[in-house]
C-alpha cells in the first residue's frame, strides 16, 4: 500500500490554480490538469487513477475495473484491485484514506461538513465490513490536511448535529468537523491508535488550496493504492 496527500506545488496550472490543481471542475485549463494528474500518478507510482465528481453526499462505489475513470455523484470509493490509485479531491474538506492491510482493501472518502454529518466515513467502513469481510480492528485511517476549528467559522443554522464540536468567540462560532469524524469512527470500533490525523489546517497553511481562504482555487488530493 502507498498513500500520499499532495500539496499545491509541482504542477503546470497558472494562478489561481497554481500549480498542482487536480480538479477539472474549477475552470482551470484542462490540459494542465491532465498533466498534473500524470504528475500525481508518477508520485504514487501507478498507471491508473480513479477520481470522483464529489457532491457532498454519502454514496459509495466499489471500483472493479482497472482503468482511468471518474465516478459521478459519489463521495467514497473502495477497491481491492492492485494498480489503481483512488483519489479524493479537496480544498478544506477532509480527505480520508482507509486501509485494511489484512484483506488488502483500500478506500477514500470526501468528508466535508455535510459528509461528516451524513457519516460518510462510517458508511464506507461499514461497506468494507459487509462487502470485503474487513474487521474494524484491522482498518487504519488517515485524515489529511483540512480546515480546522481555528478557521472554520459557521452560521448558527449549520451547526445542527455538531453541538459538541463548536466553540464560540464573541459573535463567532467555529466548528470542529475533524473531531466529530474521529469520534464517529471510534463509536463503531475503529481504534484510536489506527487513526492518524494531519495537524495541518488548509486555511492557515498556504501550501494547500483552501476554498475558504481563496474562493476560486484548485484542489489537492489524498490518494491511496494497493
Ligand atoms: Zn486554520
Amino acid at each position: 500500500m502507498k498513500y500520499l496527500f499532495s500539496d499545491r506545488f509541482g504542477g503546470s496550472s497558472k494562478p489561481p490554480f497554481d500549480s498542482l490543481n487536480l480538479a477539472l471542475h474549477v475552470e482551470d485549463d484542462s490540459s494542465a490538469v491532465q498533466r498534473n494528474r500524470e504528475v500525481l500518478a508518477k508520485m504514487l507510482g501507478v498507471q491508473k487513477l480513479a477520481f470522483m465528481d464529489q457532491v457532498h453526499k454519502s454514496n459509495i462505489k466499489v471500483i472493479t475495473e482497472l482503468k482511468n475513470q471518474t465516478i459521478k455523484q459519489i463521495d467514497a470509493l473502495i477497491t481491492n484491485l492492485k494498480g489503481i490509485g483512488l483519489c479524493v479531491m479537496v480544498a478544506d474538506c477532509i480527505p480520508v484514506l482507509l486501509h485494511d492491510e489484512l484483506n488488502a482493501v483500500i478506500a477514500v472518502a470526501h468528508a466535508g461538513r455535510n459528509g461528516v454529518k451524513q457519516k460518510i466515513v462510517n458508511k464506507t467502513i461499514q461497506k468494507m465490513l459487509s462487502q470485503f469481510n474487513s474487521k474494524v480492528q484491522n482498518i487504519k485511517v488517515y485524515l489529511g490536511p483540512s480546515i480546522k476549528s481555528c478557521c472554520y467559522e459557521v452560521k448558527e443554522d449549520t451547526t445542527q448535529g455538531f453541538e459538541k464540536y463548536l466553540h464560540v468567540e464573541g459573535e463567532k462560532i467555529y466548528i470542529d468537523i475533524v473531531s466529530k469524524c474521529v469520534d464517529d469512527m471510534q463509536s463503531i470500533g475503529i481504534e484510536a491508535k489506527n487513526i492518524e490525523v494531519s495537524p495541518i489546517c488548509t486555511c492557515c497553511d498556504e501550501s494547500y488550496f483552501s476554498y475558504r481562504r481563496d474562493g476560486k482555487t484548485g484542489r489537492f488530493c489524498g490518494a491511496i493504492m494497493l
